[in-house]
């Protein structure tokens, strides 16, 4: 007697849905596993439906939502049969990227500072984190890492942050990639943040990628915007391709989520007098024999009418 024959779940084809593409660089033809997305002139993407295999990359990888399955009318009705059955579960690969994911939650800025005068960028990004952190309904803190630069947790508290993680020792005195870089290591794996972000200035962008090296993580360089999708991912928004086109860059596979932007991109938030916040203090040193680098001489640009502080000037 014939066995009876197992009917496989259909997978259906993906497609578009018309104006939601917001062209973010071809992320849905990059993760296509048999280049069935072309894309069009205007950065969105045309599907070859008889190459499609219903993989759902492209609809999962899509910081738009623009993207969809579709099922014949039969598909859907095999599809209802099997729902009856087993209700829809996530796949695997899906069930690995949340219990990876689960555990970070809360928007960091790095608070640069220098003979602890902040960096105007770090308010700035204090401000941009606070809509972030708000958006997901996690707290927002900053981290301070200097010598005797306590005071600058009351100003993070006065433009939005809840709460402010201090390392105050006096081998911080000095920015060096190697200390300033094992303390973030160690902040980060100990309070695990989703988003992370610093300034695009010499110090943020040397930082940044040093840590994101560090724990494994994407990082975004140079940021103009900044907002969250419906799956709790950072969209980072930088030009691309020589400026000729804005790219929405995700990492939605690892944390924490790691961004600089410019000086001047985000609004200077207004000051809160009064604000208060919780303060965080870790007693994380590093031995200053463990540190190749020696600062021998600081030459400041500030002090002769000639030198100006483009980056921190008000215009
Ligand atoms: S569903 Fe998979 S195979 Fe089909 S277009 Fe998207 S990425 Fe390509
Ligand atoms: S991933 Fe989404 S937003 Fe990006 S190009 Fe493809 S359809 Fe458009």
């Amino acid at each position: 007697m014939n066995e009876p024959q197992k009917v496989k779940k259909p997978r259906g084809k993906a497609r578009i849905i018309t104006g939601k593409c917001i062209a973010c660089g071809a992320r849905c033809q990059s993760v296509c596993p048999v280049d069935g997305v072309e894309m069009s002139a205007e950065g969105e993407p045309l599907i070859a439906t008889e190459k499609c295999i219903g993989c759902v990359k492209c609809v999962k990888v899509c910081p738009a939502g623009a993207l969809e399955m579709f099922y014949t009318a039969e598909e859907l009705l095999i599809i209802a049969s099997f729902s009856q059955v087993n209700g829809d579960e996530p796949d695997e690969d899906e069930l690995e990227r949340r219990r990876r994911v689960a555990p970070y939650r809360g928007v960091w800025v790095f608070i640069e500072q220098n003979a602890g005068e902040a960096a105007r960028v770090s308010w700035e990004l204090t401000g941009a984190g606070r809509e972030l952190a708000d958006t997901l309904g996690v707290q927002l803190s900053a981290v301070i890492i200097g010598d005797q630069v306590g005071h600058l947790a009351q100003e993070a508290f006065s433009f939005g942050a809840d709460n402010a993680y201090l390392i105050s020792q006096p081998v911080f005195s000095q920015y060096r990639t190697e200390p300033y870089l094992e303390a973030m290591v160690y902040l980060i794996e100990k309070y695990q943040p989703e988003v992370v972000l610093m300034g695009a200035t010499g110090m943020g962008r040397d930082l940044a990628g040093a840590v994101a090296t560090r724990v494994k993580t994407g990082l975004t360089a140079d940021c103009t915007g900044l907002g969250i999708d419906a799956k709790r991912n950072l969209m980072q928004t930088r030009p691309a391709f020589g400026g000729n086109i804005m790219a929405t860059i995700m990492c939605d596979k690892f944390r924490p989520q790691m961004a600089t932007v410019r000086p001047h991109v985000m609004p200077m938030p207004q000051p809160l007098a009064n604000a208060s916040g919780k303060l965080i203090e870790e007693s994380f040193s590093i031995s200053e024999s463990d540190i190749f680098t020696r600062v021998l001489q600081v030459i400041t640009d500030k002090g002769g009418k000639d030198r100006v502080d483009v980056a921190g000037a008000e215009f």
